[in-house]
């Protein structure tokens, strides 16, 4: 768990400090099938600004995000850009919007707002290529490898019975 202790920084109103902190991630779950960031250590930025009312952190980093094709299986990934602000203001109301989820006892969890940041910016499908074919629904061989159509009459149970009656006649 990567956090920083916001009493430490002592900022005054006007004041701008940047912090490098290393985040760990964990893989993420999605669809039932596991991705994980590459590398799983990443660098972010963060810059804490100090307004008159509240604190201003800006998160910025680049991830990469890598598992199975959602379509086919194969190898995929994603790569995300992640520019992320919370405001905070201690004195603020719980739930207010002006009270971050991150910071819990004047500590600004990092690393939960960090792995957030990437699970809303996912892509809804993360794939092999954008235009991937996937695995065919009737036999689950790649369609990408082997392009193939199924005749309608595979499908429908009711055309083995006639198959079966010509081949008697
Ligand atoms: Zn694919
Ligand atoms: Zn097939």
């Amino acid at each position: 768990m990567t956090t920083i202790d916001l009493r430490r920084l002592r900022l005054r109103p006007g004041e701008v400090r940047q912090e490098a902190l290393d985040v760990e991630l964990e893989p993420f779950h999605l669809g039932g099938q596991r991705y994980e960031a590459s590398p799983a250590t990443i660098p972010v930025e963060l810059e804490i600004s100090q307004a008159s009312g509240a604190t201003v952190f800006d998160l910025r980093f680049h991830a990469r995000v890598a598992g199975p094709c959602m379509r086919c299986l194969g190898f995929a990934d994603a790569e995300l850009d992640i520019a992320a602000r919370e405001l905070h203001d201690p004195a603020a109301p719980p739930a207010d919007e002006l009270r971050s989820d991150y910071v819990v006892d004047d500590r600004l969890d990092v690393g939960t707002w960090a792995r957030d940041a990437i699970a809303l910016g996912l892509p809804e499908q993360i794939l092999c290529r954008p235009d991937c074919a996937g695995l065919c629904p009737t036999c689950g061989k790649d369609l990408n490898v082997e392009p193939h159509e199924h005749a309608e009459r595979e499908l429908d149970p009711r055309w083995a019975v006639l198959d079966e009656l010509r081949d008697r006649l």
